[in-house]
Order: C-alpha cells, then sequence, then structure tokens
C-alpha cells in the first residue's frame, strides 16, 4: 500500500515514527493509502530545518521573495487538475468543487505577490527636531499550520503564502484525513525555487500537534478546525508564549423574509447546505423561515433536496459527494434520527441514501428537516453533513435574537428584497462574516476571513490585511545624525517630550 511520508528540508521523509493511519477512498469505502503519523522527534526535524531557513529566508530580498510567489502561483495554475484529482481522492468531494477550492486558495497566492506593497512601512519626518521615526513590520520566525479535513489545499493557503512572504518559514500539519494535496504544495514550492526548509509539511494527529505547541522555537501557530479542538489549542499554544489565531466550527443561519425571491433563496441555500455534502465551515445548516411563506420556502428546499445528484466526485455529474469517512457518515445519520425523535419532521431523509455501483462508500443523501427547535441536537451540534434544518419564527427581530443566542458566530446570510431589513440584519449580528442574497460569504483573499465567539478564538483573522498583521511584528525605529557642525543642545535629565 501506498505510503503518505512528511516532507521535511526539502525532500519527503518517512521520519522516525512507525505509526500509521490509513487514508480511505470516501466514494468506495477502500483504504487507499496509509500515512505516516509523525513523532516528536518528526516535529523537531521539521523545526530544525524552519528554524535555519529562516536565517537567509528572512534577509531575502522582497524581489526575490516575490519571484517564488509569482513561479508557485504559476505552478499551482499549471497543476490546479491534479490537486483538485488528490483532494477528491481523499475528501470525496465532487472534482468541480475541488477545483474551486484550489482557485480561492490560488488567490491567496495572488494576494502574497503583492507583499512588497503591504509591507511598505509608514515614515514620519520631523516628529522632533532633527528627528525621524519609521514603523516596520519584521517576520517572527517559524509558523506553524493546523489545519483541517474539509479544505486540504484552500485552507492551508489562508497561512503559508502570506507567512512566507513576509519572510517567516512554515512547518503544516495537514489533516490525516487527505494528506497527499499537501505534498504537491510542497514540491511545487520547491520547484518555484523556494529553498530548501521554508515550507515543511509533517503528517500526523495530536503527538504531533503536541510537539509542535510545545517547541520553543515555534513562534506562532495557525489553527483551523472544530472549537474543541481551537479552544486547547488556543489555551496551550498562549501558555507556551506563542501568538495563536484558532478558527473554529459554525453554525450558519441564512434567515428568509417574507419578501425575498423564494426560488432564488432556496436554490442558493439548498447549494450552500449539500455542496461538498455540508462539510464547509461556511455551509448553511439552519434556514430561518421568517413569517407567513415558511411553508412555502420548505417546499421549495425539498422540491431541490430531492433532486441534488449525489454520486463519486470524480463522475462529472455529480453534484455531491459522499462526507469523508464511515464515522463522520455514522454520527450525521444518528443525528438526523435523534431530530426525527425529538419531534421534528423529516422533509428529506438521506440516510438510506444508495449510490449504484458504490454501496461501501460514505454517502449521506440531502436531508431536509422541518419545525426544528433550538434545544434538538440537530439544531445544536454542527452536523457537518448535508443536513439542513428549518426553523421557524415570527419576526426578523426573532432571526437576530436566534442567531445571537447560538454560541458560534462564523457565517449567517439574509434572503429579503429590502435594503432597510438587510441593514438592520448586518448590523444586528454578533457573526464575522454576512452575506446579503450571498449564501456562502466567504470573504475575497484581500479582506480577511475569521468568525466571532466559539468560531474563532484570538483576535486576528486570516490571509487579507490581518494575515499580514498576524504573520509580522512592528519595529518602530526611531533616529537623529546630529550636524557636528551645529551648537550642542544642553543634556537633560526629564523624560523627553520633543520641540
Ligand atoms: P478537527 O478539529 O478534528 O481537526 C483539525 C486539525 O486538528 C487536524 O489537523 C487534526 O489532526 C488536529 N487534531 C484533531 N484532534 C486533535 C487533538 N485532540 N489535539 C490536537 N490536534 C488535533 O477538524 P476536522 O474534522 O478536520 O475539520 C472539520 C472542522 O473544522 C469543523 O468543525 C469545521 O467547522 C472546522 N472548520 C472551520 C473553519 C473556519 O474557518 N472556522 C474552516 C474549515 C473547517
Amino acid at each position: 500500500m501506498r505510503t503518505i511520508t512528511h516532507w521535511i528540508g526539502g525532500r519527503e521523509t518517512a521520519g522516525d515514527s512507525d505509526r500509521r493511519a490509513t487514508v480511505w477512498n470516501p466514494a468506495t469505502g477502500q483504504r487507499q493509502a496509509q500515512v505516516v503519523l509523525g513523532s516528536k522527534a518528526d516535529v523537531a526535524a521539521a523545526v530544525a530545518a524552519a528554524t535555519s531557513a529562516f536565517e537567509s529566508w528572512s534577509q531575502a530580498s522582497l524581489s526575490a521573495r516575490t519571484r517564488v510567489l509569482f513561479r508557485f502561483r504559476e505552478l499551482v495554475a499549471a497543476h490546479l487538475d491534479d490537486l483538485a484529482e488528490l483532494i477528491t481522492a481523499e475528501h470525496g468531494k465532487v472534482v468541480s468543487d475541488a477545483a474551486g477550492e484550489v482557485q480561492r486558495g490560488l488567490e491567496v497566492v495572488e494576494y502574497a505577490c503583492g507583499i512588497a506593497e503591504l509591507l511598505k512601512g509608514e515614515y514620519s519626518s520631523e516628529v522632533s527636531t532633527g528627528i525621524d521615526v519609521v514603523s516596520v513590520r519584521e517576520p517572527l520566525g517559524v509558523t506553524v499550520g493546523i489545519t483541517p479535513f474539509n479544505f486540504p489545499v484552500m485552507v492551508p493557503m489562508w497561512m503559508h503564502p502570506v507567512a512566507i512572504a513576509c519572510g517567516n518559514t512554515f512547518v503544516l500539519k495537514p489533516s490525516e484525513r487527505d494528506p497527499s494535496p499537501s505534498m504537491l504544495i510542497a514540491e511545487l514550492y520547491r520547484r518555484a525555487g523556494l529553498p530548501d526548509g521554508v515550507f515543511n509539511v509533517v503528517q500526523g494527529d495530536r503527538e504531533c500537534v503536541d510537539a509542535l505547541l510545545e517547541h520553543p522555537d515555534v513562534a506562532a501557530v495557525s489553527f483551523v478546525g472544530s472549537t474543541a479542538i481551537a479552544r486547547q489549542i488556543h489555551l496551550k499554544a498562549s501558555a507556551n508564549g506563542k501568538r495563536v489565531q484558532a478558527l473554529g466550527g459554525a453554525k450558519n443561519h441564512a434567515v428568509v423574509l417574507p419578501d425575498a425571491d423564494l426560488d432564488f433563496a432556496s436554490g442558493h441555500i439548498s447549494s450552500a447546505a449539500f455542496g461538498s455534502a455540508g462539510e464547509r465551515c461556511m455551509a448553511i445548516s439552519a434556514a430561518v423561515a421568517v413569517g407567513d411563506r415558511a411553508d412555502g420556502l420548505v417546499e421549495a428546499l425539498a422540491d431541490r433536496a430531492t433532486r441534488v445528484r449525489v454520486g463519486p466526485g470524480t463522475d462529472p455529474t455529480s453534484e455531491m459527494g459522499p462526507v469523508v469517512t464511515r464515522q463522520a457518515k455514522e454520527r450525521i445519520v444518528d443525528l438526523i434520527g435523534s431530530g426525527e425523535s425529538a419531534g421534528a419532521r423529516l422533509r428529506v431523509d438521506g440516510r438510506n441514501h444508495l449510490v449504484p455501483g458504490h454501496e461501501e462508500g460514505f454517502f449521506v443523501g440531502p436531508t431536509l428537516i422541518d419545525h426544528v427547535d433550538t434545544g434538538m441536537a440537530v439544531y445544536r451540534e454542527e452536523i457537518f453533513g448535508p443536513v439542513l434544518s428549518v426553523v421557524r419564527v415570527d419576526d426578523i427581530e426573532a432571526a437576530i435574537a436566534l442567531i445571537n443566542a447560538n454560541p458560534y458566530g462564523n457565517g449567517t446570510a439574509i434572503f429579503t428584497s429590502s435594503g432597510a431589513a438587510a441593514r438592520r440584519f448586518r448590523r444586528g449580528v454578533q457573526v464575522g462574516m454576512v452575506g446579503v442574497n450571498v449564501p456562502v460569504p466567504v470573504p475575497v483573499a484581500y479582506h480577511s476571513f475569521g468568525g466571532w465567539k466559539d468560531s474563532l478564538f484570538g483576535d486576528r483573522h486570516v490571509h487579507g490585511p490581518e494575515g499580514v498583521a498576524f504573520y509580522t511584528r512592528a519595529k518602530v525605529v526611531t533616529s537623529r545624525w546630529p550636524d557636528r557642525a551645529a551648537p550642542r543642545e544642553s543634556v537633560s535629565y526629564d523624560f523627553p517630550t520633543g520641540g
């Protein structure tokens, strides 16, 4: 069986540990590879390579760094289909959706290509007589990314292009469920001319993550994953003196006002709920039907849900693939059952969805549950599957209150034809990313991505200007060049106040 390895110091290595995890093919339910699970020694080797590479990479000119990024951009674009195929093989999402993920990641690389502009400092001339001040931002050192299974290319790309462009080195610990795309990314960086040790991949699980969080030479940690782990990572990394941003899980609501175009809203909500089998942190998992048109919305959503073409991600006619593992499927099926037992109405039931020829695949069909209330597990839990709950409320104030009472605050959307209602909504919701008639409001690369409340621990969002701020620290230089010919001022022992 194929073994997926680490990438340390510019080359593949099986490392020091004999622990392995299975990589499944979610469409067939078969084992397809094994991935090495790194030890403390593997982490030490990767951090040592990154520490050593930092000495010269942090001193490389802006032009030299930019040139590598432009070449990397071209290589990723040229290998977009290869990356998409690797994603589909291990994650299961349909290949067109996988290509979309690579494209959105590529946009962060394009943003990072402008690093010379982004790192321009600030200069104040003559702040006091003969004194000038310059503020610059410098890299941190070895930075780490710990990433989830659901976007194996895009989520790491929220991090490494910006970190590397800023002059840092990077150690990526991808999800052990879909580890292959990160190895192709490493190879493309090598071919782009990135010096060995600037980008490293350590495969592994908790053992590896703990070693990264404890390593004294790691300066900063970016994490994306579930809330329970994000909270732990934030605490542990902070306790070890590291800068940390830890993005967690989500429960995203789409509010549909009575004045919305139901056909438009139901189409977009269906796509946001069932695209990528609901395994997106910005997926819509709760539709909030406001007022008296709820029945019409449910009918339209049910019609859409039953028409989604479910099949293997490699089939170009599939619109939705399997979920990632058998355990994920079992958990989703149990949560659907819990909603039914709690009194919700199962309008479309995807639990026994069979894909001919793929009976062992981890498929769950699109599922629509009506009359869900906020006490039910199916509402409270992040299901991370193709399950859409409908909650009914009387007015927009009740919809906003419902969203604000939820512990998560990643994304939300409103469907309406009223500008005033949309404005009331965007100002009232305690959520980091808001869509108005846009169901999945993932910010473009030159804005920053991040949620509020239990969807993000730490204060910086990823990519865009906040990403640059996260991967750099400020240095402010105050300087004067005394004129030997000019008369000297007398030295004062008071605190300097300028003049
Ligand atoms: P996960 O939390 O299980 O794993 C994320 C990473 O943490 C992986 O690399 C994993 O190996 C590692 N990990 C797992 N358990 C650990 C432990 N006990 N100690 C240390 N490290 C551990 O998440 P997942 O299932 O891979 O991904 C799905 C989750 O990610 C969902 O909750 C989803 O909402 C979230 N997500 C959030 C965003 C966002 O931007 N907020 C984006 C994508 C995914």
